[in-house]
């Protein structure tokens, strides 16, 4: 008995060993999602000289990976976008901030697994409907494990900001409160899009390139992000091709304008400088945070970009 006992201890002691062989470490502590609302690819990285996105085509795709195929599936607009990124499934949500997802997200699930410290998880955000992402309808969930909120002028049901004001509430954030876990959306070139101003719209890209590109070099400044953060920059959704409907100033149909957006991923786990043309869509961006991290995520729908991965 006494052997045998010796035997079985050996047995687990050696098949836990093998089991954390198996389980990937990644050296990704904190993961921040970066969403720039609305910009066509054609403006983007399908113009070929990539005129309005030099920071983003220049500095940081040498240190990442890009996606040349990289997809909204489900509903074309912002609301629906940003609960595919968040929860992993494609859902036809309401846009006006009065309904929440209807599955977790990876803030929830993150929370829930490894540290429920909501100080550690936010959601900063230009656009204020976009403070429904924090929560879900189902009943295991509904009002638990919620990241922080910091979105629109003052919160659900008050009025956009500006996206330097976003910016700066990020940079403070970053700064004072360490998260790990951070999406952070920008209204621009959306918003100009909506107002028909074409000059504005392209500056919204400008602005947006920028802002990435600082984002990228706070990362590496911090001791706190460095080396250790993966970020990515995507989108909501696109904008109708000339010839749709009323072409740049509205989205939300299946057309390519609208369903084709892009993928840039950074991170010390990641390859550099190489382009992936096989096709992703955004459910795919919290199934691989998950896996980067370490926790599971059961109710989502994407895969995890393997071919990211060093
Ligand atoms: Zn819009
Ligand atoms: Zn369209």
């Amino acid at each position: 008995m006494k052997i045998f006992i010796v035997f079985l201890s050996i047995v687990l002691v050696l098949g836990s060993g093998f089991s954390r062989l198996n389980s990937p470490k990644f050296k990704t502590e904190n993961v921040i999602v970066l969403v720039i609302d609305g910009p066509r690819y054609s403006e983007t990285w399908g113009d070929s000289l990539r005129q309005y996105i030099p920071f983003m085509s220049k500095e940081l795709a040498p240190q990442g990976v890009f996606y040349d195929s990289f997809y909204n599936v489900g509903k074309t607009y912002t609301a629906a976008g940003h609960t595919s990124i968040c929860t992993g499934i494609d859902q036809s949500i309401d846009n006006t901030g009065k309904e929440i997802p209807q599955y977790p997200s990876f803030f929830q699930y993150y929370l829930k697994s490894k540290n429920n410290d909501a100080d550690k998880t936010w959601i900063i955000t230009s656009k204020d409907k976009l403070a429904v992402l924090a929560n879900c309808k189902d009943s295991l969930w509904q009002d638990e494990f919620m990241p922080k909120t910091d979105c629109g002028a003052g919160g659900l049901l008050t009025l956009y900001r500006d996206d330097s004001t976003t910016m700066a509430h990020v940079f403070k954030t970053l700064k004072n409160n360490h998260p790990n876990l951070l999406l952070i959306n920008l209204r621009e070139p959306d918003y100009s899009g909506h107002a028909a101003n074409w000059q504005g719209y392209l500056n919204g890209i400008v602005a947006g390139d920028r802002y990435a590109y600082e984002l990228w070099k706070y990362i590496q400044s911090d001791s706190a992000y460095a080396n250790k953060t993966t970020l990515f920059i995507t989108n909501d959704h696109g904008r109708h091709l000339e010839g749709v409907k009323n072409g740049f100033i509205n989205h939300g149909d299946d057309c390519d304008g609208c369903r084709h957006i892009s993928l840039l991923a950074l991170g010390p786990d990641f390859k550099n400088n190489i382009t992936v043309s096989k096709q992703r869509n955004q459910k795919d961006i919290p199934s691989t945070i998950a896996y980067l991290l370490g926790f599971e995520m059961p109710t989502s729908k994407g895969e995890v970009m393997m071919e990211l991965f060093k």
